[in-house]
């Protein structure tokens, strides 16, 4: 059984302090590796060792492969930790880290593998009884006569995907046969210019669904659970905003089997770690997008709500250790929101880097703040700017919510720009307020 005295944590920012918080509390000891723009991030002077794996650019810092490696190998490191972004969901980078004798803590590369290309998932999906979009089953084949009778039967408007694609890209809209051939082949040479891999599939455009996810942890000998939903639909350019747990409105026998599906999926494919099923939700249906075979951004809504520590059992489960808790023994207790404060002007969106002369973190009872900032400390400009979550908990969606208006009221970050004023409006807005709304509904208000 591998033993986890020492973890490297791949990544920057909150969730390398949030990864160090739960090693530090498990006695693990932990190395940061960082480039030359971060040496001040928080969880870099908290760290047992700290290595510079080199310049800015994340190309030649944390996405370099081998400085990573080199650095596990100096420090004696027993594991690495990806976070999430990055190398989280890199297949080659997880056999290399086992490779060179670390653990890495998330699935198999085998695993990554099969769920990074989108039509092997849902194919996974499809057998453990997972339900997925009507579509094309499979990849489209040149065939045109077959593909124009697959998009016939699924009904306009249908949406082509690249089968490697990710991050939003690599998806186009058709709205009727006309340009449906036209649609595919500029799909297909884009997906393998971007993605060197021109396999594209379809499936029907779902045109105002929610998006609902679904949290599982696996401990990879045939032991899985699920730690209920998550509605994430407000987004702006396919990038969440802000996350609640439970979705509002979900009818819980329909969660249950949904969710029991995925765990079914979870032990078939051997899942081994945490991972996250997302779902298109529209009219009373759910239907499978893809899997994230990371710790996600917003983890910490579905912790609220169940008092499960997800890093810690990331960590547990690389340790060869069993899950700390069975189904029987997950409790859902009261809502949680999760709102991501972002280093970027509210008006247009443009980054805002720079010195944080004054920080100052809401509190009170149910508000978790997971943030790296501090007084002083300056916002590089050459990453994500996620820059503060905060998280606020009650015993129902009201006051969850209520808390999260006065914690957002309470929030100050000085020096830079921030989102904070658009999250100040859009926790007072009364349809987000009556809970489920669309994916569409924060750009078209933003539109107005
Ligand atoms: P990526 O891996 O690039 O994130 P996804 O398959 O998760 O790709 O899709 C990203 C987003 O595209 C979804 O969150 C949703 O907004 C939209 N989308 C994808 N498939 C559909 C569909 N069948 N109908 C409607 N919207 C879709």
């Amino acid at each position: 059984m591998p033993k986890l005295d020492k973890v490297l944590i791949a990544n920057r920012g909150e969730i390398a302090l949030r990864i160090l918080r739960a090693c530090k509390e498990m006695g693990i000891q932990t190395v940061a590796v960082h480039s030359r723009a971060d040496r001040d991030l928080k969880h870099v002077l908290l760290a047992d060792e700290s290595v510079c794996i080199g310049p800015p650019a994340s190309t030649e810092s944390y996405l370099n492969v081998p400085a990573i490696i080199s650095a596990a190998e100096v420090t004696r490191a027993s594991a690495v930790h990806p976070g999430y972004g990055f190398l989280a969901e890199n297949a080659d980078f997880a056999d290399q880290v086992e490779r060179s004798g670390f653990v890495f803590i998330g699935p198999t590369a085998e695993t990554i593998r099969l769920m990074g290309d989108k039509v092997s998932a849902i194919d996974a999906m499809k057998k453990a009884g997972v339900p997925t979009v009507p579509g094309s089953d499979g990849p489209l084949t040149d065939d045109d006569e077959r593909t124009l009778e697959i998009a016939r039967r699924v009904g306009y408007p249908v949406i082509v995907k690249a089968a490697a694609g990710g991050g939003g890209r690599g998806m186009r809209v058709v709205h009727n046969e006309e340009v449906l051939l036209s649609s595919i082949e500029v799909t297909r040479s884009e997906a393998g210019a971007a993605f060197g891999s021109d396999v594209v599939y379809l499936e029907k455009f779902l045109q105002k669904p929610r998006h609902v996810e679904i949290q599982i942890i696996a401990d990879g000998k045939g032991n899985a659970i699920h730690l209920g939903d998550r509605d994430c639909s407000l987004q702006r350019r396919h990038q969440k905003i802000i996350e609640e747990a439970p979705a509002p409105g979900i009818p819980p026998d329909l969660r249950e089997q949904v969710a029991e599906a995925c765990v079914k999926a979870c032990i078939e494919i051997g899942y081994r770690g945490a991972g996250t099923f997302e779902f298109l939700f529209e009219d009373g249906g759910f239907y499978f997008i893809e899997m994230n075979t990371r710790v996600q951004v917003e983890h910490p809504v579905t912790e609220m709500i169940t008092g499960v520590d997800i890093v810690k059992e990331q960590l547990r489960i690389a340790a060869g250790e069993p899950l700390s808790l069975q189904q029987d023994e997950v409790r859902f207790t009261g809502h949680a929101f999760e709102c991501r404060i972002n280093a970027e002007d509210p008006q247009n969106f443009l980054p805002s880097p720079g010195k944080v002369t004054t920080f100052h973190a809401p509190g009170g009872l149910g508000v978790r703040v997971d943030s790296h900032l501090y007084d002083g400390y300056t916002v590089p400009p050459f990453y994500d700017s996620l820059i503060a979550k905060i998280i606020t908990h009650g015993e129902n969606r009201e006051v969850a919510l209520a808390r999260m208006r006065q914690a957002l009221d309470e929030l100050v970050v000085e020096g830079i720009r921030t989102n904070t004023p658009l999250h100040r409006d859009l926790v007072r807005d009364a349809a987000f307020a009556d809970g489920g709304v669309s994916i569409h509904y924060l750009e078209s208000k933003l539109e107005d």
